[in-house]
């Protein structure tokens, strides 16, 4: 099988380049090709001889995923790009442009894995089958597909599609580092953030290689219980041990934390408020918001009226708090909405 070119960092690319007697500087041109210009094919690398480029077709592959679908919101432009990967399987990623007349901000939310296996109820991708952990190619050729097919260059990134990005640890480590090189897509460590449900020794690991990107963590209940019902990895890495961690941690590690809670009409109490204020102690937490866009038979969302009520409670905790709009319901790309169409239909 071919090699996925962009699974390698830039020193990695040196080393491939110096394995078939070529100078460590052809690496750089090939992240210009491939991050800055943008370009799919070997073919379009017009400073690497005809030999050079034959040789490296026949060896790698510069885009690993094939775009079989793409749809526009008719509500709020939001777009949804559906991928095929090379092994037949099906990821999405949404590019998010409403806020960009505002905030200046264009967001692509990418995928990291191929379903997932935490199982969170109010989750779209808990539904279907986890079949793998996406490469760093893949992670990243998400970006380069939607840039090109858009014409819009994004300058946020969010892991908050498909899948735990904390379960394939590595790969999106490595994906968000070359992001962020200068001479890859070079989108500042605070354009990048990282969402996860709460693995507890990844968080650890992360704060202690001291990444600088953003880190978001889907809390969604303020108390074990409940929470270990709608996101059931609160069994094993329980909602206390996180916000000690965090209260603990985050400190030294200057992140800053974003809590998503998903609103539903069961968590939005004046006493999930106190207990949040009691969890977390962390003076860089902001909270954001997240009306429930994936209703099942146990849960439904709140009121305009009932979350207004809320986040008045909420001001005790004295943090920065955002309501996230729902962008792209209208074509199943909101939060909690992504599922890959091939395997939607029999949600
Ligand atoms: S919310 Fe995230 S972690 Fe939970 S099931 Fe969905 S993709 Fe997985």
């Amino acid at each position: 099988m071919k090699q996925l070119i962009k699974n390698f960092t830039i020193d990695e690319t040196e080393l491939f380049f110096a394995s078939i007697g070529e100078k460590a500087y052809r690496a750089r041109q090939l992240y210009a090709w491939m991050y800055g210009k943008n370009v799919a094919t070997f073919d379009e690398m017009s400073n690497y001889s005809k030999s050079l480029r034959a040789l490296l077709k026949q060896k790698c592959v510069v885009s690993p995923l094939i775009c079989e679908d793409r749809q526009t919101s008719q509500i709020d432009g939001t777009e949804k790009f559906l991928f095929k990967t090379y092994d037949g399987h099906y990821i999405e990623s949404v590019l998010l442009k409403n806020d960009f007349n505002d905030t200046g901000r264009l967001t692509i939310c990418i995928s990291s894995q191929i379903g997932c296996q935490m199982g969170c109820t109010f989750c779209h991708t808990a539904r279907i089958p986890f079949i793998r952990n996406l490469e760093t190619a893949e992670i990243l050729d998400q970006i380069n597909q939607v840039r090109r097919l858009s014409g819009l260059s994004n300058n946020n990134i969010v892991f908050m599609g498909m899948g735990e990005p904390f379960m394939n640890y590595n790969n999106v480590i490595k994906a968000a580092t070359i992001m962020n090189y200068t001479f890859g897509f070079h989108l500042s460590v605070r354009k990048i953030t990282i969402s996860t449900c709460g693995i507890l020794p990844r968080i650890e690991q992360f704060i202690e290689e001291e990444h600088l990107f953003n880190l978001a963590v889907s809390l969604n209940d303020t108390s074990s219980e409940k929470r270990s019902v709608s996101m059931p990895i609160n069994r094993k890495y329980p909602l206390e041990k996180l916000a000690d961690l965090f209260n603990k941690k985050m400190p030294k590690a200057h992140n800053r934390l974003t809590l998503e809670y998903v609103l539903r009409k069961d968590n939005i109490s004046k006493d999930d408020a106190k207990r949040l204020k009691k969890l977390f102690k962390y003076s860089r937490i902001k909270l954001n918001l997240i009306p429930l866009n994936c209703s099942t038979d146990n849960t439904a969302r709140p009121s305009d009226e009932e979350i207004e009520s809320f986040i008045k409670e909420l001001e005790i905790l004295n943090i920065p708090i955002t309501v996230r709009k729902s962008l792209g319901s209208d074509i199943d790309g909101a939060c909690g909405q992504l599922s890959g169409k091939k395997y939607s239909d029999s949600l």
